[in-house]
């Protein structure tokens, strides 16, 4: 049964969503700030996390970034109804999908659903790649640079695996959306440059002689290997 860890700090919100994932089928823990939220999800190890961004103490964006480095789990936020763009560009949160408060409970499990089947892109190969110092295993779908693991959300995550096993060929926003993330997938196609930004600041250390992820100026994104 899939875990989904609340962080909320308004009691009435969170027994709201608590009970309509139940009757999902979720199980469900409940955090009301930060700091409780981190050491559950250390502990428990949940499939998803839904996040408040208003949060006493440390906020949600603080959060989910601390849960970013502790490895890939997918993270839903829920924000105020103003100023969320400005909020979402401007932070370049890395959340795998955001609703905005106030909010139908049916929406949120719906989405919470849509995340968990998005799941990472799957490959035939059970095998290693080494690109230098960078190691992708395709199979337990993990990332090494210099031999440790690189911690990447889902979505970065999945498009990296794409990118990568398909050497040197340039892939447009709208097949990368497409292909990677689903059809379902709804943002705008920035999403595909915001997530390449993350991608290539994780991976910043790995040699540039060897590879790098590319951008072809009106044409799209390829993960360029030296031959
Ligand atoms: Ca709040």
């Amino acid at each position: 049964m899939n875990l989904i860890l609340i962080v909320e700090d308004e009691p009435g919100i969170a027994r709201v969503l608590s009970a309509y994932l139940k009757k999902a089928s979720f199980e469900v823990i409940h955090a009301a700030d930060g700091i409780t939220a981190l050491e559950l999800f250390k502990q428990h190890q949940p499939a998803l996390v839904v996040l408040d961004v208003m949060l006493p103490g440390m906020d949600g964006w603080e959060l989910l970034q601390l849960i970013r480095e502790q490895g890939a789990c997918p993270v839903i936020m829920l924000t105020a109804r103003d100023g969320i763009e400005d909020r979402l560009s401007g932070l370049d949160g890395g959340a795998d999908d955001y609703m905005t408060k106030p909010f139908i409970p049916e929406e949120v499990v719906a989405r919470v659903n849509a995340v968990l089947r998005r799941r990472p892109y799957v490959n035939d190969r059970n095998s290693k790649r080494h690109f230098g110092n960078l190691v992708i295993d395709y199979a337990a779908k993990c990332v090494y640079l210099n031999g440790a693991e690189v911690g990447l959300s889902p979505r970065d995550l999945s498009l990296l695996l794409f990118l990568s096993e398909y050497p040197n060929r340039t892939f447009t926003r709208d097949h990368l959306i497409e292909q990677v993330w689903g059809m379902d997938y709804e943002g705008s196609d920035r999403a595909v440059d915001l997530s390449v930004k993350r991608l290539r600041q994780l991976l910043c250390n790995w040699s540039s002689d060897v590879g790098e992820i590319r951008t072809l100026r009106g044409m799209g994104y390829q993960f360029w290997i030296s031959e």
